[in-house]
């Protein structure tokens, strides 16, 4: 089973939750967290995992020989991505806006068009206690975080209950990481902007066929509208965590819930087990 979890906006709490539930299932199920966050990945400074395994992750980028190339435009024509342009007798790479599809390559009438790998993170994987841990990171001043994501998503154990943390917002980073998950948990906060950006997430997951179920973070900062929303939209409130100096503390000292308020393990192992009777797997 693959459980998502995401939110409209960042700093909500996501991260929170994500750890909290691996910590709290690690007890009962096989467990595996996947970091997909790639561009602040921060799961790890929760569980400290212990690292086993690094990689780089790649795009295979073009590169054209100047010998073969008749500058006939195609390439430049069957690029999705801008990322390739044909400007007088030369051909322009814009290897920061590659998605590495290999069209261009393809279809190149000359095979003037080799490709080369251009690195734009790392992968990373490792162990906190029974956790399996994988984690993307995006490098400094790389925009492509997809291809990132697809390859921490490869490393998915099915024999585990796999945890995918994604990035804040509804951008491609977030389809990518949560499409091909079981259920999604949409983390939110009781206030006007929580409310809005819940609003887009759940458009964003209805429209991948997606179940989703909210964790309601910070209850009693704001107002009763994000409940009312949910109540009419027919989205179970999983979950509501309190707005908790407690919390707050252990949060800024890197303690998850489950490790710093032990009681919250039965909250999450509940949770997933909505989750479980949700998704038809409780039967
Ligand atoms: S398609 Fe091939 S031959 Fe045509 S401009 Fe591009 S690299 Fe050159
Ligand atoms: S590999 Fe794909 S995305 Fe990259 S330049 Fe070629 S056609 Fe464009």
């Amino acid at each position: 089973m693959i459980i998502s979890v995401a939110s409209g906006k960042g700093g909500t709490g996501k991260t929170l939750v994500a750890t909290s539930l691996a910590l709290s299932l690690k007890e009962k199920y096989r467990v595996q967290l996947l970091d997909c966050d790639v561009e602040e990945p921060n799961d790890h400074v929760f569980l400290k995992p212990v690292s086993t395994y690094k990689e780089t992750a790649s795009v295979m980028i073009p590169e054209v020989d100047d010998n073969k190339c008749n500058y006939c435009g195609r390439c430049g024509e069957v690029c999705a991505y801008n990322a390739i342009a044909v400007v007088k007798q030369k051909v322009l790479i814009f290897p920061d806006l590659c998605h590495g599809c290999g069209a261009c390559s393809y279809l190149c009438p000359e095979k003037a068009i080799s490709e080369r790998a251009n690195g734009i993170g790392v992968i990373e994987k490792g162990y906190a206690d029974s956790i399996d841990f994988v984690q993307g990171r995006l490098a400094i001043g790389k925009a492509m975080a997809p291809p990132i994501i697809r390859r921490v998503k490869e490393l998915v154990d099915n024999d585990r209950v796999a945890i995918v943390d994604a990035s804040p917002g509804t951008s491609c980073p977030v389809i990518e990481a949560v499409r091909e998950s079981d259920f999604c948990l949409l983390v939110s906060e009781p206030t006007p902007f929580g409310l809005n950006d819940l609003m887009l997430a759940v458009e964003a997951i209805r429209k991948l066929n997606i179940k989703c179920g909210v964790v309601l973070n910070r209850v009693g900062v704001g107002d009763s509208k994000t409940e009312e929303y949910c109540r009419r939209e027919n989205i179970p409130i999983m979950l509501t965590i309190p707005l908790d100096t407690e919390i707050a503390y252990l949060y800024s000292r890197g303690i998850t819930l489950a490790e710093g308020m032990p009681q919250w393990k039965n909250k999450f192992l509940e949770l997933f087990d909505k989750i479980l009777e949700l998704t038809g797997d409780g039967n």
